[in-house]
């Protein structure tokens, strides 16, 4: 069948809401290629949304999901427990930011991992309030869409949102907003919103993805710590995104001198398989009473097999080196069309997570057109590209960690044109 045949078919079977970004449909994939139905290769630098660090289909990642596929699939970990759920969670709780004791969740998505941060803090607290940023993304749930601070798409037609939710500004000097501005605008909630000590956590991402790949500066992150324990609020690093590789540490947070007191992460956690986790404190991650955390599929034995492969070859194929060389060599590429292309504003990025902002050549006006001309010029060229940031002008670069030299080098030049044509 044709893709547009199919095309029809997505639009009369499903709703308009669950929107595509591609006109093509997926046949099969591996690493950092993905073919379509017709036979054509794109090269992934979407990587699902950043889901695919260790690329598609792993040969290791795909002999440990075989493996356990063929013992069983589905027990429902609270109902009979198996001992992946341990491994991994172990593994997790040594790996993640933090000397003290920690305990781990798992859960399938990462909307359903800060959903669960939330009940946590609040259930250790005793509090209700929850603070987040604007231009964060938490996820689709009603939790999560209150947190997120992007109204549209995210927000438009969904409201009421859960209460006890508030936004602060979040650091961006880029666009004008310094630390001291951050740290006043979540002051100001204390006056003008909720009494801190009504508080029960900040939420914020140590680099925002959907908001534009945006660093937080280390200062900050201090000062942010700083606040949390001066008034008794919990700190929840959402590494979702930024988790598992991405920014040349296995968590974003290591590039911080403070400690989060609970990690949510998601996405390449496991290798293209569903599982989320909540990671945390031991004293505050045992705070719900028994029966209050889980979830039917929370904690698959096949996403869990997969992760475990994930662990495995992020250090045996030394990825967080791998992240650094090739983020750097982006970033040394779009550096070197600054003269060329004026639209360029920005180039950034902690590791592989590299973002290029445009503006409207010698202006500070967001630059959407451009940035979707080149998301399309590359994907006519066979180079999938996804965009973000609160104004749409932003490039993010999720590629595959294990893409072969060449597929990147290839990849580059589909870029370069893109950017030029
Ligand atoms: N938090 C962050 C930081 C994210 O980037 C995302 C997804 N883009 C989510 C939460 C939600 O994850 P999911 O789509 O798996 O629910």
């Amino acid at each position: 069948m044709s893709p547009q045949e199919m095309m029809q078919r997505k639009a009369n079977a499903t709703p308009r809401g669950v929107g595509v970004m591609c006109s093509f449909f997926a046949e099969r994939a591996k690493n950092a290629e993905i073919w379509d139905t017709e036979g054509k290769r794109y090269i992934d630098f979407a990587g699902g949304i950043g889901v695919l660090n260790t690329g598609h289909l792993h040969d290791k990642v795909q002999a440990a999901v075989a493996e356990q596929l063929n013992k069983f699939s589905h027990t429902c970990y609270q109902v009979v427990p198996y001992e992946l759920y341990l491994d991994v969670a172990e593994q997790l709780n040594a790996l993640t930011p933090g000397d003290f004791a920690k305990k781990t969740a798992f859960y399938t998505t990462g909307a359903e991992a800060v959903e669960n941060a939330v009940k946590i803090a609040r259930a250790a607290t005793g509090r209700p309030g929850i603070i987040a940023f604007g231009g964060a993304f938490h996820g689709r749930t009603l939790m999560g869409m209150a947190l997120t601070g992007k109204v549209a798409p995210y927000k438009i037609g969904f409201g009421p949102f859960p209460s006890d939710v508030y936004h602060a500004a979040f650091p961006n000097e880029l666009h004008g907003v310094s630390i001291d501005d951050s740290i006043a605008s979540i002051e100001k909630l204390f006056k003008f919103d909720i009494e801190a000590s009504r508080v029960a956590a900040i939420i914020f991402e140590p680099v925002q993805g959907e908001g534009g790949f945006y660093a937080a500066p280390a200062e900050w992150v201090r000062r942010l710590r700083a606040l949390c324990d001066s008034h008794g609020i919990l700190l929840i690093a959402d590494e979702v995104q930024a988790g598992f590789g991405r920014t040349g540490k296995l968590f974003a947070m290591e590039h911080y001198d403070v400690t989060p007191d609970m990690t949510t992460m998601a996405k390449s956690l496991a290798g293209g398989f569903p599982l989320s986790a909540v990671v945390g404190k031991a004293e505050i991650m045992d705070a719900p009473a028994p029966g209050g955390l889980g979830g039917t599929y929370a904690g698959s034995p096949l996403a869990l097999a997969a992760a475990k492969a994930v662990i495995e070859t992020i250090n045996e194929e030394k990825l967080l080196d791998r992240a650094n060389k090739l983020g750097g060599i982006l970033k040394e590429t779009l550096n070197g069309l600054k003269a060329e292309i004026p639209q360029i504003a920005d180039v950034r990025g902690l590791g592989a997570m590299v973002a290029v902002e445009f503006n409207k050549p010698g202006s500070h006006d967001a630059d959407a057109d451009f940035t979707k001309k080149v998301q399309t010029k590359a994907l006519e060229s066979g180079l999938l590209l996804l965009t973000c940031g609160l104004y749409g002008n932003v490039v993010r670069f999720l590629f595959p960690l294990t893409i072969e030299d060449a597929v990147f080098e290839e990849a580059l030049q589909k870029l370069v044109a893109a950017l030029k044509a």
